[in-house]
């Protein structure tokens, strides 16, 4: 079973373009929808994503919705913790194949980290 794991020198999940993002007022609260609106810096990417090394600036202090946590996860989406692993997966495979592409070395390295399996068909 594959196990989610967000994998170095990737970040795309902090290129946070809102037209790429048409649903972000269905998870986030107003206040939280001005804090993002306000992240959004050149080509889309997260003002405090260094596309040097790719890492967050503000790791420790990310905002919640920046959190893979299970309580995070249950109140944004309503996603179960016992659904969080294959949910987190395929956010992460959606924000890597946008971002970067489907057959991208970024993709490669995420499904190889989580022991992700494609199947045939
Ligand atoms: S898309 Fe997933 S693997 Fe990539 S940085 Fe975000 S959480 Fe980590
Ligand atoms: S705050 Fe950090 S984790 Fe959140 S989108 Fe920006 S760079 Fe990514």
């Amino acid at each position: 079973m594959a196990t989610w794991q967000c994998v170095k020198q990737c970040g795309a999940c902090c290129h946070l373009d809102p037209a790429y993002r048409p649903d972000l007022d269905e998870y986030l609260s107003p206040e939280e929808m001005e804090l993002y609106l306000s992240m959004v810096g050149e080509g889309g990417w997260c003002v405090n994503f260094d596309r040097t090394t790719r890492e967050c600036r503000i790791y420790p202090y990310r905002p919640r919705f920046c959190r893979v946590e299970a309580e995070v996860f249950e109140d944004m989406y309503g996603i179960c913790p016992e659904e969080l692993n294959d949910f987190a997966i395929e956010c992460c495979q959606e924000q890597i194949e946008g971002v970067y592409g489907d057959r991208s070395l970024e993709m490669l390295r995420f499904n190889q980290a989580v022991g992700y399996i494609y199947k045939e068909g």
